[in-house]
């Protein structure tokens, strides 16, 4: 008996609940992968995002042979694809575990009606998050639109994760070779022909084997001061995993688990940490409640928004890191460089593009969805909408990230800066935050950086706080 366990953003073995559950009903998992990015409505990954999902099937596949299995790979359309492998296979049943962008869900269950009515045993699990999107309602049963009050409840309906070990390997599969083999990973065009994606290497390993190394080097390392590490963009404080964890290498659970478990970490980081896997699992509830806002503003005050008229030339400056704001110009270098960005730094760009720029936050949600190797729908809706402050939970109207502040605060010997920017390493930290202040060391130092800002710091902050003061009524 065939089951096919059909994987997606759950590249992993470990604590896999579809993988579990087929085997666990005695089934003999035959492993597929199917690639259709034009069932992701509109939102159909970026090219960082691919090239780590190559590497990631690379390596499942590597995990499954060693376990005298392999993954087979298909291009869709999904349920197509699915029908014809029950039937050539004579499998009974597919599992797989869920994905919760409005699109898929959509999709997915479609799938699921079909292959029923056609009479094979579908199911599927929750592999992802450590609670359902729609698990937690607030007392009158609505979704929650604060984080505070989700996490508390959260909190109180924690139940402790118990992760599943994989099976070291897998039985024979009956008459191998009449079973379709499907196509090579390399004819899903998936990693980018020119490698610009080299960088991405040097930090991360994709794969479950590098999500576990991450996570173990977190445990043993930041972990340990956690709590105010997390916000300095120059120290290795976080704990990178958020790629790992949209692709599913490892699984939330397991994370939670295995932080939790580590005995000597001061409880008050620890509970920092699950705090921010809070947010994670904030961001699924609040897509899964408001779908629409993947592309429309939650606050419907907002369609009314005097945002700039469309000005390319800016937004592709923003883009280069050519903004002439040394810590907006360094996040976005260190983005295009290595597919990431920090927490803070993030917020800083995002709050200069929206606020000072004052364009649309799509933009800059596109833009990140083209080069974060960790693009993920839900906390990328959620971290632009909050910082434009047109979503739930959103930063009140009047908090506009000052980056010359931000930089001085987070980055204050300048390291972070001169990282990513080298050509202002010569000026001292102050200067090198607001290098216009003194343009002669500026022509000096870097030649080729922007005189000026596109947007003066202070000028641009009362330009918005006006254009935000429009909306800023009752809800
Ligand atoms: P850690 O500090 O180690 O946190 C652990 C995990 O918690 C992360 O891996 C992540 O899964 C989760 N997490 C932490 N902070 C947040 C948050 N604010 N919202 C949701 N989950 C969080 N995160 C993404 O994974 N994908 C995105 O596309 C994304 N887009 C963002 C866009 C903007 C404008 C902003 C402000 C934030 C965005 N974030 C996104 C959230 C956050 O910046 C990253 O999750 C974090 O920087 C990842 O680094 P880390 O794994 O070292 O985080």
């Amino acid at each position: 008996r065939i089951a096919l366990v059909w994987f997606r953003d759950d590249l992993r073995l470990d604590d896999h609940p579809a993988l579990r559950a087929a085997t666990e009903a005695g089934y003999l998992p035959l492993p597929v992968y199917i690639h259709a990015p034009e069932e992701e409505g509109g939102w159909a990954p970026g090219a960082a995002s691919e090239a780590w999902r190559h590497r990631s099937l690379r390596a499942l596949d590597a995990m499954l042979r060693a376990r005298r299995s392999r993954l087979r790979i298909f291009r869709g359309p999904s349920l197509q694809t699915l029908q014809s492998l029950l039937a050539a296979t004579d499998a009974e049943a597919v599992f797989w575990n869920r994905r919760y962008e409005p699109a898929i869900e959509q999709r997915d269950a479609a799938i699921k009606r079909a292959l029923r009515r056609q009479g094979a045993r579908a199911e599927s699990f929750n592999g992802a998050l450590l609670f359902e999107p729609w698990q937690l309602a607030t007392r009158r049963g609505d979704p929650y639109r604060a984080f505070a009050p989700f996490w508390t409840s959260a909190r109180a309906a924690w139940r402790e994760p118990a992760p599943w070990d994989a099976p070291g390997g897998f039985d024979a599969l009956p008459d191998e070779d009449a079973i379709p083999h499907g196509l090579a990973l390399d004819a899903l065009r998936l990693a980018p022909a020119r490698g610009w994606d080299d960088g991405f290497w040097e930090r991360f390993v994709p794969g479950e084997r590098g999500a576990r190394d991450a996570l173990s080097a977190f445990v043993e390392g930041a972990l340990h001061g956690y709590r105010d590490t997390r916000d300095v963009p120059a120290a290795r404080g976080t704990s990178r995993l958020s790629p790992h964890l949209h692709f599913g290498e490892v699984s939330v659970a397991r994370v939670a688990a295995t932080v939790r478990a580590s005995v000597d970490a001061p409880p008050a980081d620890v509970e920092r940490f699950l705090g921010e896997l809070g947010w994670r699992e904030f961001s699924y509830h609040l897509l899964h409640h408001f779908p629409q806002t993947v592309d429309t503003s939650l606050d419907p005050r907002f369609d009314d928004f005097p945002w700039a008229p469309p000005a390319p030339a800016r937004l592709r400056a923003w883009r280069r890191g050519a903004t002439g704001v040394p810590i907006v110009d360094a996040g976005m270098r260190q983005l295009r460089s290595t597919g990431w960005m920090h927490n803070r730094v993030r917020m800083i760009v995002a709050s200069y593009l929206t606020k000072h720029l004052r364009m649309h936050w799509l933009h800059g949600a596109r833009w990140f969805w083209a080069a974060l190797v960790d693009a993920d729908l839900a906390s990328n809706t959620l971290g632009w909408q909050w910082i434009a402050g047109t979503g739930a939970d959103a930063a009140p109207y009047f908090r506009i990230f000052n980056p010359v502040v931000q930089a001085r605060r987070f980055d204050p010997d300048g390291a972070y800066v001169a990282r990513w920017l080298p050509e202002l390493a010569a000026l001292p930290p102050p200067l090198r935050f607001a290098p216009w202040e003194d343009p002669a060391a500026l022509r000096r130092a870097a030649p080729a950086y922007p005189r000026r800002p596109l947007v003066d710091p202070a000028a641009g902050r009362a330009a918005a706080l006006e254009a935000y003061a429009k909306v800023r009524g009752p809800r």
